[in-house]
């Protein structure tokens, strides 16, 4: 992609109603821009590292044999009668009505209408255990939308849903989830804890949360300092140096973003709408379910929040919206452009996603711009192609390398390779 082509538009200054700096630097790269209170549009930098955690997100979904559908954002209220949740479910409901003034509801979430999507057909322990997902955009109107993606009115959510036999079945697929949970998050670059959470007013029988670390977090983990016991402070009340209630260590506090959840239903869903199976038996009993959501949009905020210095974004290698970064220091002497424009169609060629800045700009204004996005590693040409040589700088490292032209690929591969 050529630079010029690119719509980011950069801010100098973020907006004063930015108070966190993945919020202020998503505004000011130009990944995102605000249309309203907690919603926003994911911007062509911003849609690409959206698509690369959908990405990864898919691919641990389908490693457990979890298959993707689509189903609707809007809802009819019929269906939030019959779980009950239209009276208890608040002001969060986003709700409006037809032209024929019937009501309806954007989807918060999507228990409702996957239990009725599959209640004909699970008809037979034969046909279970089942799940199934979707990445669709979620409506909630929350009492404070703020932090940008962190708490929007409308973001883009993973959820997921398995369906069992029995209780034993359950607990499989719940751990699978678990584990794809785990490696979802690693494969993002997050720094995160699974940690024990609250049942809610989703009703269920276990539930965990995984959350990423940030001083900004909405979240409170309490956590011992020597064993493996994390919760959520609202499912154990602990204070700073007791001693922890399982294992040795005594309780940390520590500030978390949630990014994840992963639920035991039970029956509650399959009970409201009466959906059934025969069991080996011949037997009618009541499908046992889980939930599992995933908050994508919430992910690029977080990431940014752990990843960033002074100069802007730091993106690690599996969530950069490129690469590679080509800067040309000028664009008007020949031997530069020409150059950066022959690195620029060979990296391609290599299978790396490459911007070129090939803007009419100073080579401050770019430094700062591409500090700014964040791109992994960038190669400068500059005077020094007089010598047949460019630079590598590694955004994660601030090393700086210089190498003769014909060295460049392998150079970079190397390089590459070891980003995290
Ligand atoms: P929170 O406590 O932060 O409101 P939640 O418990 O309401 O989250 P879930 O219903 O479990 O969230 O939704 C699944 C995931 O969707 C969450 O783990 C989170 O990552 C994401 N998420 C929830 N609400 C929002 C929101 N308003 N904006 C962005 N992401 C969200
Ligand atoms: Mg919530």
């Amino acid at each position: 992609m050529k630079q010029s082509r690119l719509f980011a538009p950069t801010l100098k200054e973020a907006p004063s109603d930015a108070v966190i700096v993945s919020h202020q630097l998503l505004l000011r790269a130009g990944f995102i821009k605000q249309v309203a209170a907690g919603i926003y549009t994911y911007l062509p930098l911003g849609k690409k590292v959206i698509d690369n955690i959908e990405t990864i997100v898919r691919a641990e979904h389908t490693a457990i044999d979890c298959s993707e559908l689509l189903m609707p954002a809007l809802q009819p209220k019929e269906l939030w009668d019959q779980s009950g949740r239209w009276d208890v479910y608040g002001g969060e409901l986003m709700r409006l009505k037809d032209r024929h003034q019937r009501d309806f509801a954007l989807g918060p979430t999507h228990e409702e209408v996957i239990t009725t999507v599959v209640k004909d057909y699970l008809n037979s322990y034969k046909k279970l255990p089942l799940s199934v997902y979707q990445i669709q955009t979620k409506f909630r109107d929350e009492a404070r939308p703020r932090f940008g993606l962190m708490r929007g009115r409308e973001f883009i959510m993973k959820d997921a849903y398995s369906f069992h036999e029995d209780a034993a079945s359950l607990d499989v697929e719940y751990d699978k989830f678990v584990q794809a949970y785990h490696n979802i998050f690693t494969r993002c670059g997050l720094d995160f804890r699974m940690v024990e959470a609250d049942n809610g007013q989703m009703g269920g029988s276990g539930s965990a949360e995984f959350m990423a670390l940030a001083e900004v977090g909405e979240d409170t983990i309490v956590y011992s300092t020597d064993g493996d016991f994390a919760s959520n402070i609202e499912v154990h009340d602990l204070a700073v140096g007791e001693p922890a209630p399982v294992g040795n260590g005594t309780i940390q506090h520590a500030k978390g973003i949630e990014l994840g959840h992963v639920f035991k239903l039970g029956t509650k869903y399959s009970e409201s709408f009466g959906v059934t199976f025969l069991d080996v038996d011949q037997k009618k009993q009541a499908l046992m379910m889980g939930c599992y959501g995933i908050g994508i949009s919430r992910i690029m905020m977080a990431i940014v929040e752990q990843k960033n210095d002074e100069f802007g974004i730091i993106w690690p290698k599996n969530l950069a919206p490129f690469d590679v970064h080509v800067v040309p220091i000028c664009t008007k002497t020949p031997e530069i452009i020409d150059h950066a424009l022959d690195i620029y169609a060979s990296l391609q060629q290599a299978g790396y996603d490459v911007l070129l800045d090939d803007r009419p700009e100073r080579a401050g204004v770019k430094f700062k711009d591409s500090d700014l996005m964040g791109i992994p590693l960038r190669i400068v040409v500059g005077k020094s192609i007089a010598d047949g040589s460019v630079q590598i700088a590694n955004r994660q490292t601030g090393e700086k390398l210089e190498v003769k032209v014909e060295d460049l690929k392998e150079a970079l591969s190397e390089i590459y390779a070891n980003l995290k």
